[in-house]
């Protein structure tokens, strides 16, 4: 069973969405697991504080290295793979979900305010992963994302294994476009290869339709595909 460990300062947030559908079927039928860590019950003062003022001045708080060290030591078993969501980190992409998919485990570390103290994630072997460049308030919606994108990977999850396969990005490609019924709809029909019945045909005409939207779409990718 492939579980997940997510330390944030809103339990609440989770699991979410990842509670609804199949996620939701594989989490009873226990494909995976999920341990939400509270970051302040590791707090020792009174006040369960868990922030402090930047050293060197500016705005906003840090979550403190003490509080989530202590929770971290508590609940990461020695070896397993800690990363901290972080717009600063690795880009995020269907390659490392894969690799993720295949661990037994993942910790993710939700930041709050203006991040964390940067010794923690020395000290603690943490990677950064970053889901885009852009600044969420928070990491959880983040760690939500990350998750999503593993547990359809997992043994078992989406029911069919081939859909994942076939998918975007799976292969540098972007998906080709798809319809269903009704055939005529505001009187656009569906593409007639479609209809054919003739799946060599439909596989080079998906394939064409991929690598277009690809190089319109995402010359990086484009580049990519032609190298590979
Ligand atoms: N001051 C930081 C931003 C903190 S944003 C900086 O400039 O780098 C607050 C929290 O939101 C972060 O601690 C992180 O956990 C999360 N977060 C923000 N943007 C993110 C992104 N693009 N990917 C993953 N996590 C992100």
């Amino acid at each position: 069973m492939f579980q997940a460990q997510i330390f944030t300062l809103y339990p609440e947030i989770f699991p979410g969405p990842l509670a609804k559908g199949l996620y939701g079927k594989a989490l009873k039928n226990k494909l995976w697991n999920l341990n939400v860590i509270n970051i302040r019950d590791a707090a020792t003062d009174k006040h369960k504080t868990v922030d402090d003022t930047p050293y060197g001045g500016g705005t906003g708080m840090l979550l403190k290295a003490d509080v989530l060290a202590n929770s971290i030591d508590k609940n990461v078993k020695k070896g397993d793979k800690i990363f901290y969501l972080s717009p600063k980190g690795k880009k995020f992409d269907q390659k490392l979900a894969q690799d993720i998919s295949k661990k037994k485990s993942i910790s993710l570390i939700c930041g709050h305010f203006e991040g964390v103290d940067e010794r923690v994630l020395t000290t603690r072997n943490i990677e950064e992963i970053s889901i885009g460049d852009y600044v969420l308030s928070g990491g959880e919606t983040a760690a939500l994302v990350v998750l999503d994108s593993i547990l359809r990977l997992l043994p078992g999850v989406l029911g069919n294994n081939k859909s994942s396969i076939e998918e975007t990005f799976e292969n540098s490609l972007l998906e080709y476009p798809q319809y269903t019924k009704p055939q005529i709809w505001e009187k656009k029909t569906v593409p007639e290869v479609l209809l054919s019945g003739d799946h060599s045909k439909i596989k080079d005409w998906r394939l064409s339709q991929s690598e277009a939207i690809t190089r319109d779409r995402r010359p990086d990718l484009w580049q990519k595909y032609k190298k590979d």
